[in-house]
């Protein structure tokens, strides 16, 4: 978006004015973590590829976000719903539950945190609820190698309805949470229950056109994808704008995005899932993410609920 609309919509929102010059509207654009545009980021990890925890908060104050969603990884354990053990630490070295709420309650300005379990195994209920009774605000990152409307998953979902917390899941043809085309069988099984979407899988299939095996299609998009169906047929669920795959479902084909971003203003949330020291500039992802949205949002009402007032919502902050 050009400077003038940027700074108009902003000004409109603070001041009710329109139609001010570029110069006169400067001074009063506000930076991006000005305290009264507060970003919730809902994707992030610890010890992602054992980046520090000192990194970890330096990233998302540096990036401007006013609170991020830690995601834990399951107990490494070494089954077919881990790869036998590729997968564990959400196959990038992340931290577990007891990692995510230490940090979360050291610093409770910053972070709220998730509980997690492999999908599979026998405890995982319990493991959940013990994080759950602790504070925690979702379940996720499920990225498990297993179907997405398998028993496995809907026992997860058995734990989310008790605990009216959302489930956020990796979707990525045959590896993890597979036959998304079968989704909606656990979307109408649990309809009080709010899913996730997330990953190369969730953002290919925007494209009525996807070809499963496509991680990073560059191709323009055909609207009426499995994704945006799901999106739109089904109330629970809900779109994780994070990493590549949610960067490059907007830059493959921007004029798509920016009806996309509008039809689904309720629906998608802001997330950097992001491994980098750096939180900004081309190196990070997050950040990239953020302008992204920024510049793809028709409006400043859009752009408040994906990088704040839908999350705030879907997680009672
Ligand atoms: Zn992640
Ligand atoms: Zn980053």
């Amino acid at each position: 978006m050009n400077c003038q609309r940027q700074i108009s919509r902003r000004r409109f929102l603070v001041s009710g004015l329109v139609g001010a010059t570029c110069m006169a509207t400067h001074a009063e654009q506000k930076a991006p973590n000005s305290p009264d545009e507060p970003v919730i980021d809902i994707h992030q990890h610890t010890n992602y590829l054992f980046r520090s925890n000192k990194k970890l908060v330096d990233h998302q104050r540096t990036m401007g976000v006013s609170t991020t969603l830690l995601l834990p990884a399951g107990r490494p354990v070494n089954r077919e719903s881990t790869h036998q053990g590729k997968s564990n630490g959400l196959a990038a070295k992340t931290g577990g539950n007891e990692s995510v709420m230490l940090l979360a309650k050291q610093y409770p300005d910053d972070f709220r945190f998730g509980a997690n379990e492999v999908t599979d195994l026998p405890g995982a209920p319990k493991e959940l609820e013990k994080y759950l009774k602790a504070g925690a605000v979702v379940i996720g990152e499920q990225k498990f190698n297993v179907d997405c409307d398998s028993p496995h998953i809907w026992k997860i979902a058995e734990v989310a309805r008790e605990y009216n917390v959302p489930v956020l899941m990796h979707f990525q043809h045959n590896a993890y949470n597979k036959g998304i085309e079968r989704f909606h069988r656990t979307l109408e099984k649990f309809p009080t229950v709010k899913f996730i979407g997330h990953a190369q899988t969730w953002w290919g299939n925007i494209d009525k056109a996807h070809k499963q095996e496509l991680m990073y299609p560059k191709t323009k998009v055909t609207p009426g994808g499995i994704t945006d169906k799901l999106l739109t047929d089904h109330p629970n669920m809900y779109g994780d704008l994070s990493a590549g795959s949610g960067l490059n479902s907007m830059l493959r084909d921007e004029e798509h995005a920016r009806e996309f971003l509008d039809r689904h203003r309720n629906k998608l949330l802001y997330g950097s899932d992001c491994p980098d020291a750096a939180g900004r500039t081309a190196g990070c992802k997050g950040s990239v993410i953020l302008s992204t949205v920024r510049r793809l949002s028709k409006d400043n009402t859009i752009e408040r609920k994906i990088l704040h007032d839908n999350a705030r919502k879907l997680f009672r902050l």
